[in-house]
C-alpha cells in the first residue's frame, strides 16, 4: 500500500545534499593525510581543514581563530556550558538559560548543578517563547553564562536572542546560543546577534553526521575539551574529520545561497500543512504561530499517543516524530510542551512535522490525506488500548 515515502523529520536530521557528499567522496579519494603531519599528504589535508574553517567562520562573520570544529551539536553545546561556567567560576557560578532547551544544553546545566551551580530555567509563555523582561529578573551579580536556544527543535518557535545577548554584554555575562535549527535556515550572522558561543551541526543543513562546530568569540578561552595533540589550537585533541567538515561547509554555503527561496518554499507549504491539520477536530498548534521556523508544523492532538501516530504514519509513508527525538522511547511528555503549559495528557498526543529541500506539495497532500485518517483510527481504538498511557 506504500506508494510515496516523505521524509518530514527534518530537524532530527537531513540527508546530505549531492553537492556535500561529492565533495566529501571527491576528498576522501584524493586525501587520507593526517592534518598534524609534516608530509606533502598531511599539509594538503591540514590546508583544506584550515580552508574550510575560513569558510565556515565567513558564512557566520565570525574570525577564522573563533572556529572550532567538534563532531556533534550536542558535542558543541556541552563545550560551551561546561568550559563557560569553568573560566568563569570565580566570579559566580550562577546559569541561566531556557525550559525548552534541547536536552545537551538541561543535562550539561544539571551537571553544573551538580558541581555546586545554581541553575535558573526562563519559564516561556504559551507559544514557547521566553522573555527578555524574564531573563533580566534572573539576572544577578554572580550570573556567569546565559545559554538560550535560537530556534527550538521540537515547536519551531524563534527566540529574541539578539535582546538577551545585548542585556548579557551590558551585564559583562556571557552568552550562548544552540543555533543548531537556525544556522542554514534563517541568517545567522554573530556579530549582528552579539553572542558570545554559537553551536551549529552539519547535518541539520544537509552535511554529514560528524561534523560540528563551535563558534567561541576570540579572547574567551575555553579550558580544553579533549586533552590530546594540538589540534583545535590545543582544545579539542583528535585527528580531525577532514571530509565531514567539507561536507558541513559546501552544505552550509549551498544552503546560504538557497536560503531565501527555499524560505518561501518552505513557508507556503508549512503554512497549508497547519492550516490543513487545524481542520482536525481537537488539534492544536504548538510553539509561535508566527515567530517559527520556516519548515516546522507541529501539533498536539487530543485523546491519541504520539508515539502511535508516528508509527501508523510511517506505515502510510510518512516519516514523522513525536516530541524530541532523543526522547522518544522514553514515556515522559516533551518538557518542551510542558513548559508551553500544555497539559501532560495532551502533550502525549504531539506530532511535529519538519519540511526541507527534498519535500514538494505532493508531500503535503500526502500527510494532509493521511493525518486525519490516523487521528481517527488511534481515537476509535484508544478505548480499548491504554498502552503508554501515563497515570494522572
Ligand atoms: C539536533 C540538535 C542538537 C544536537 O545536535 P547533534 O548533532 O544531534 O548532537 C542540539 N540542539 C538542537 C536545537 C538540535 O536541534
Amino acid at each position: 500500500m506504500m506508494t510515496r515515502t516523505v521524509y518530514a523529520d527534518h530537524a532530527a536530521t537531513t540527508p546530505v545534499s549531492e553537492a556535500a557528499l561529492e565533495a566529501m567522496t571527491a576528498f576522501m579519494k584524493e586525501h587520507h593525510g593526517n592534518p598534524s603531519g609534516l608530509h606533502s599528504s598531511a599539509q594538503a589535508a591540514k590546508k583544506a581543514l584550515e580552508d574550510a574553517r575560513e569558510r565556515i567562520a565567513s558564512a557566520i562573520g565570525a574570525r577564522k581563530n573563533e572556529i572550532h570544529f567538534t563532531s556533534n551539536g550536542s558535542e558543541a553545546d556541552n563545550w560551551a556550558v561546561k568550559g563557560a561556567a569553568e573560566i568563569m567560576k570565580d566570579k559566580g557560578r550562577h546559569v541561566i538559560t531556557s525550559s525548552v532547551e534541547h536536552p545537551a544544553i538541561i543535562a550539561s546545566c544539571e551537571h553544573l548543578r551538580e558541581q555546586g551551580y545554581e541553575i535558573s530555567y526562563l519559564p516561556v509563555d504559551d507559544n514557547g517563547e521566553a522573555s527578555v523582561e524574564s531573563l533580566k529578573e534572573e539576572m544577578r551579580e554572580d550570573t556567569v553564562l546565559v545559554s538560550v536556544m535560537m530556534a527550538n527543535n521540537e515547536i519551531g518557535t524563534i527566540q529574541p536572542i539578539e535582546d538577551m545577548a545585548q542585556l548579557c554584554k551590558d551585564n559583562e555575562v556571557l552568552f550562548h546560543t544552540d543555533a543548531v535549527q537556525t544556522v542554514g535556515h534563517l541568517p545567522v550572522d554573530v556579530n549582528e546577534l552579539q553572542v558570545d558561543m554559537l553551536t551549529m551541526a552539519g547535518h541539520k543543513f544537509g552535511g554529514p553526521k560528524g561534523a560540528a562546530a563551535l563558534y567561541v568569540r576570540q579572547g574567551i578561552k575555553l579550558p580544553p575539551l579533549i586533552h590530546g595533540g594540538g589540534q583545535e589550537r590545543g582544545r579539542r585533541g583528535g585527528t580531525e574529520n577532514v571530509a565531514a567538515i567539507l561536507g558541513m561547509v559546501v552544505a552550509l554555503e549551498e544552503s546560504i545561497r538557497g536560503m531565501s527561496e527555499a524560505d518561501k518554499r518552505l513557508r507556503a507549504m508549512r503554512d497549508r500543512l497547519i492550516e490543513g491539520v487545524l481542520s482536525i477536530e481537537g488539534a492544536h498548534l504548538t510553539g509561535h504561530p508566527e515567530r517559527r521556523l520556516p519548515g516546522s508544523a507541529s501539533f498536539a492532538f487530543d485523546g491519541i499517543e504520539g508515539e502511535s501516530a508516528a508509527l501508523m504514519l510511517d506505515y502510510r509513508g510518512i516519516q514523522a516524530s513525536t516530541g524530541s527525538a532523543c526522547s522518544t522511547g522514553s514515556l515522559e511528555a516533551s518538557h518542551v510542551l510542558t513548559a508551553t503549559g500544555i497539559p501532560e495528557t495532551l502533550a502525549h498526543g504531539s506530532v511535529r512535522f519538519s519540511l526541507g529541500d527534498g519535500n514538494n506539495e505532493e508531500d503535503i497532500d500526502h500527510i494532509l490525506e493521511h493525518m486525519p485518517v490516523v487521528v481517527e483510527r488511534l481515537r476509535s481504538l484508544s478505548p480499548l488500548c491504554n498502552c503508554g498511557k501515563k497515570e494522572d
